[in-house]
């Protein structure tokens, strides 16, 4: 194969890479982003449940208030019942204390079920909690791994450009200049084999004359379909 078109190919392979390595960084910033976000989210969510337990806290401090103060109504009744003068006053009294242990009964059944509401709150806390620790791990690894692969990629970037610029100026100018230009106008490969007499790029077939000439070498050729420059590729597997 002639030297110019060895250098176009890696010319080529060069920028390929290039292009992929600028997907890869568009790609990856979106991907750490994407787990910050999802961090962000659980962190909302728990402190809202966190709230939720305080306030569940605080109702039940009020309940336990509202059963002090029944306890100490039920106490003084109870210490009424030695003082009663008459029958009636008595039952009164009877009437009191029953009503006040009935109260008693209905507030402990709300107090546990507070409890129990406190309970499940508790542990749905300590879940979140676990689940945004696993979370930041995550997070911070994958953004310590994101930190270094973008180095790698610079650095990777750097070193073509140096070898596209060193490779550029020793192959043909014209050949570079209908390289560039193609590249401009195509998204995929510029320069490609043709085996069996078909473009490795429109996958059209080559006219026997020119093929001929492009199996003999020589001067670089366009194909006549796509414009892409061709080479000729022995096919490996007929
Ligand atoms: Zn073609």
């Amino acid at each position: 194969m002639d030297e110019n078109f060895k250098i176009i190919l890696r010319i080529q392979s060069n920028d390929t890479r290039v292009d992929e390595i600028i997907r890869e960084q568009e790609r990856a910033p979106k991907e750490i982003q994407r787990l910050k976000h999802d961090l962000d989210l659980l962190e909302k969510s728990m402190e809202q449940e966190l709230s939720n337990l305080e306030d569940l806290k605080k109702g039940n401090m009020g309940l336990d208030r509202d059963l002090e103060e029944i306890e100490l109504k039920l106490k003084k009744s109870k210490a009424k019942l030695n003082d009663v003068k008459s029958n009636k006053e008595y039952q009164a009294v009877l009437k009191e204390i029953e009503e006040l242990n009935e109260l008693i009964f209905q507030k402990e059944e709300v107090a546990m079920k507070w409890m129990e509401e406190i309970e499940i709150q508790e542990k749905e806390c300590a879940d979140n909690n676990r689940r945004w620790e696993q979370s930041r791990k995550e997070y911070e690894t994958e953004k310590k791994k994101f930190l270094q692969r973008m180095k790698e990629l610079d650095k990777e970037i750097q070193s073509l450009n140096e070898q596209r610029l060193k490779l550029s100026r020793e192959v043909d100018q014209d050949l570079l200049s209908r390289y560039t230009a193609l590249k401009a106008n195509l998204r995929s490969q510029v320069v490609v084999p043709v085996i069996d007499a078909v473009c490795g790029g429109c996958h059209l077939g080559i006219p026997p004359q020119q093929y001929n000439d492009l199996i003999r070498g020589g001067s670089p050729q366009s194909c006549p379909n796509c414009n892409r420059i061709i080479y000729f590729e022995e096919n490996k597997n007929p």
